[in-house]
């Protein structure tokens, strides 16, 4: 016998009625490409959804199509968000950073029907359209004038917005997002309008984001890159005060920041690099925010002491696009008053914990029927489970999963007793030294802290003795001078003696991926010829 509660599907439509219902007035800003600036609010937002439902249909888009965008953060793109799923389409946000070759893959694999792109992101839509097969119309959010096609305002503006939402059921598509392919082809994650629901209702928790109506919250983490974490649902329920920036010039972000009184931001630490490098050329403070949730990759030390100096609570996440992607989030916890500085500081630049709903765990590297002990020192393969993680892969015929339903991250960690996350590698990268392992990352780790080292990214090199050794790849700063003794006598003290790579190599630059991390693969492939002296 079932309970007797209410029907209440968990469809991504309700995120935004309650938005503009409870939070109608809350303003919506955005600083465009060109430097004008617009006000909406939760209300608008919600109506120009539903008249974008409605132009989408005028098109001939169905249930289950997939809209793609080609765009940074602004106001048109989080209608998008409301007005492709309200339909009972699905929206796919695509990387613009990405190469032509992956461009061209997963529009097509998507089979895309509609590209909803910003006017600058004109020379891919020019340079792709031929080679892209699947999409029938092209909106441009912010065109200049004389443009001739499909103006995003013109074109919802055409529509009375009486629409009624579409029905269907809460496992249904919502959005699919491409991982960006560190290795091999993207692969398409589709989220579901529930598992969407879930993931952002989680991000409410006040270990995770910890935000509410009096937040205003900057965004630097583009809505292309992993469901934008999240925020614009969560956000929504919430109902803060977005304040979006099409650019991502620090300059603009921090006039932002302080003249619209922003509390939170979230995004990857590079942004938070870049902001640094800019105030301290200017001479002024960091911007006062509450908290900034920093993921994607490591936040390294140096600037979470920094953060945390200037008052503002760092909150270290960790996921992926395969998980929605909030996995865990670092924050406080109950003994934090009797921690010291730099036991807050160590704490933070671990990964932070589990956010409830998903549950985390890791397994013998070798053996993964094994599970590892949550002793804070043993490290292993990181697994995830729960209702926003990945299953399938899009158009994947076999599960993604274990048989036990667990998702193999690729990521290596360590779980403190705690529940504390300590990523220490990914699983391709890790190096195996004579049948132990040494951990790529926190070899980088300390080797970026040496002065004079711009970046660092250390690679396992065939060695005939001991199977592989870490060969590390360092870029100089600009002007200062380095030299591969003086990087070594760095990382002496900081790591174990066995563990200290076998040759310093510098180079002018290092690979990235289309999200800003470092390639291995492309730096493996550089560096296909090379070979250690002896081995
Ligand atoms: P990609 O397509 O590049 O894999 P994702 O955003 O899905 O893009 O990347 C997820 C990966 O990024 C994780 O598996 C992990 O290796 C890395 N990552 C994410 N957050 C962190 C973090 N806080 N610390 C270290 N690594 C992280």
């Amino acid at each position: 016998m079932l309970g007797a509660m209410q029907d209440w599907t968990m469809r991504i439509t309700h995120v935004i009625d309650a938005a503009a219902r409870e939070s109608g007035a809350r303003e919506i800003v955005t600083h465009w490409a060109d430097g004008h600036e617009t006000r909406t609010n939760w209300a608008e937002v919600r109506t120009d959804a539903l008249k974008m439902a409605q132009a989408l249909e005028a098109l001939g888009v169905k249930k289950g199509d997939r809209v793609a965008s080609l765009a940074m953060n602004h106001s048109r793109h989080l209608v998008s968000w409301y007005g492709v799923a309200g339909m009972g389409g699905v929206l796919h946000t695509v990387n613009p950073r990405l190469f032509e070759d992956q461009l061209e893959y997963i529009v097509n694999h998507a089979e895309d029907k509609v590209l909803l792109y910003d006017a600058a992101f004109q020379p891919i839509v020019d340079k792709m359209r031929d080679r892209w097969t699947t999409i029938e119309h092209y909106v441009c959010y912010d065109p200049a004038d004389g443009f001739d096609g499909h103006a995003f305002e013109s074109w919802i503006g055409a529509q009375d917005g009486e629409y009624t939402w579409a029905e269907g059921s809460e496992r249904d598509p919502c959005m699919l997002c491409y991982t960006s392919g560190t290795t091999g082809n993207p692969k398409g994650v589709q989220y579901e309008h529930r598992s969407t629901v879930m993931h952002a209702m989680a991000g409410l928790q006040p270990s995770a984001f910890n935000f509410g109506p009096a937040s205003v919250m900057l965004p630097v983490v583009p809505m292309f890159h992993a469901a934008s974490w999240g925020l614009p649902y969560a956000g929504a329920m919430a109902g803060i005060k977005f304040v979006f920036s099409a650019v991502n010039d620090p300059a603009i972000l921090h006039e932002l920041m302080i003249r619209e009184k922003v509390t939170d931001s979230a995004g990857v630490p590079t942004v938070w690099l870049a902001h640094f490098q800019y105030c301290d050329a200017q001479k002024i403070d960091l911007p006062p925010l509450k908290a900034a949730t920093i993921g994607g990759s490591a936040c390294p030390r140096f600037m979470i002491e920094r953060l945390m100096k200037n008052g503002t609570r760092v909150q270290h996440a960790w996921g992926m696009t395969e998980t929605s992607p909030i996995g865990t989030v670092g924050g406080p916890t109950s003994d934090w008053n009797e921690l010291t500085f730099d036991e807050k500081v160590d704490k933070t630049a671990m990964q932070g914990r589990p956010i409830f709903g998903v549950e985390l765990r890791t397994v013998d590297l070798d053996d993964n029927t094994v599970e590892l002990p949550r002793d804070g020192e043993t490290s292993g393969a990181l697994q995830i489970r729960g209702p926003w993680i990945i299953r399938r892969y899009f158009k994947g015929e076999a599960d993604a999963c274990n048989n036990d339903g667990w998702f193999d991250t690729g990521d290596v960690g360590i779980i403190h007793p705690d529940g504390t996350l300590q990523l220490t590698d990914r699983t391709k990268d890790v190096i195996k030294s004579g049948g132990e392992w040494i951990s790529s990352v926190e070899l980088e780790n300390a080797a970026v802290g040496c002065p004079g080292v711009a970046e660092a990214a250390c690679v396992g090199m065939y060695h005939s003795k001991w199977d592989e050794r870490p060969v590390l790849f360092v870029v100089k700063k600009e002007g200062e001078d380095v030299t591969a003794d003086a990087v070594m006598d760095h990382l002496k003290p900081l790591i174990a003696k066995w563990w200290m790579p076998d040759a310093v190599e510098f180079v002018d630059d290092i690979p990235h991926t289309a999200t800003g991390k470092i390639s291995k693969k492309d730096l493996r492939a550089r560096f296909s010829d090379y070979s250690l002296e002896g081995a």
